[in-house]
């Protein structure tokens, strides 16, 4: 394992188990983060133009606080008018223009003072209620969420070490020394469903939740394509060769801003090797261990929750070898 490559890590800290049909999920089912509906109005951010959209009757923010979502009654995200976030105090870099739904501008704050709108406890982390939000809310949140923690994390320009200012409703950032453009960043990940035949692989990492088993996943190295990343990651990790890197589909996953790229490999050998530093057990499984854990009858492992891109691989892989 290169020490300079960060690795994966899911936080399993709050759970939700749902069990969804058998079916094919680039068919008919939203990527989960994925599908916001909204027109994200690239070429309609003008200052004078995100002004207007403002203004708008019809306009509408939805409310975040460090990195926490405001859900409103209904358990949809709590939206208000953006002329009522006039006079509080809010967090860099103010307004974040997320696009058009329809004709409605739609915007993201981020507060600092949660209480003047609602009661702190109704700011929810993504990853505890987002089994529980629509699949367009759920992006639009996913959304917000990656861009304020890029403005958070990114506040300094990496050329110059000047300070940086939004642009263009906080999808874009410029530097005040050197003038240099910046984009918001996402993060390439490898994430893996080894199969042996009837068979596939999951492994746990040190400190997980006991039972619980995940695809294996790894950041990309420069240098290597996201197929080479895949294979030398089931390798490092496990000990096992593969072939035949197929890609499926992919996941933005706003913790705080990969894309998971989701792979069904075939394994070449099947003897685990654990490297202990990323994980603490390996091991295979078969289709119908998998299957009777999503469908609730049995307990061989716990599944990952719906709106992580395991899950969906896992459904997938089910659903192509009924
Ligand atoms: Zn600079």
């Amino acid at each position: 394992m290169n020490g300079s490559v960060k690795k994966l890590r899911f936080d399993f800290a709050v759970l939700t188990s749902h069990v969804l049909p058998m079916t094919n999920i680039s068919a008919d089912t939203p990527i989960p983060f994925a599908g916001d509906g909204l027109d994200h109005a690239e070429y309609q951010r003008s200052p004078e133009q995100l002004q207007a959209f403002m203004k708008k009757t019809s306009a509408r923010a939805i409310l975040l606080h460090k990195g926490r979502i405001g859900i409103g009654d209904g358990g949809r995200p709590h939206r208000i008018h953006p002329a009522d976030l006039v006079g509080h105090d809010l967090m860099a870099p103010g307004p974040v223009f997320l696009g058009l739904e329809g004709e409605r501008p739609i915007f993201a704050f981020s507060v600092a003072n949660p209480t003047a709108f609602m009661p702190e406890e109704n700011f929810v982390s993504l990853r505890g209620i987002g089994g529980n939000l629509s699949p367009a809310d759920l992006a639009l949140a996913g959304r917000a969420k990656s861009l304020f923690a890029w403005h958070h994390i990114e506040k300094h320009c990496v050329s110059c070490g000047g300070k940086t200012v939004a642009r263009d409703g906080g999808i874009k950032q410029k530097c005040t020394g050197c003038g240099a453009e910046s984009f918001p960043r996402v993060s390439p990940v490898a994430i893996m469903l080894v199969t042996d035949g009837d068979r596939v692989l999951l492994g746990r990492g040190p400190g997980w939740p006991e039972g619980f088993m995940s695809a294996l996943a790894g950041f990309v190295s420069p240098g290597e394509t996201i197929e080479e990343a895949a294979q030398r990651e089931v390798l490092e990790e496990a000990g096992i060769k593969t072939q035949n890197a197929r890609y499926v589909f992919s996941q933005p996953w706003p913790f705080p801003a990969q894309l998971m790229m989701g792979f069904i490999l075939e394994a070449v050998t099947t003897d685990i090797t654990l490297d202990p530093k990323e994980l603490e057990d390996a091991r295979w499984f078969t289709r119908d261990e998998i299957l009777a854990v999503f469908e609730k009858r049995g307990n061989a492992f716990a599944c990952p929750p719906r709106q992580t891109i395991a899950h969906q691989l896992l459904r997938q892989w089910l659903a192509e070898t009924a």
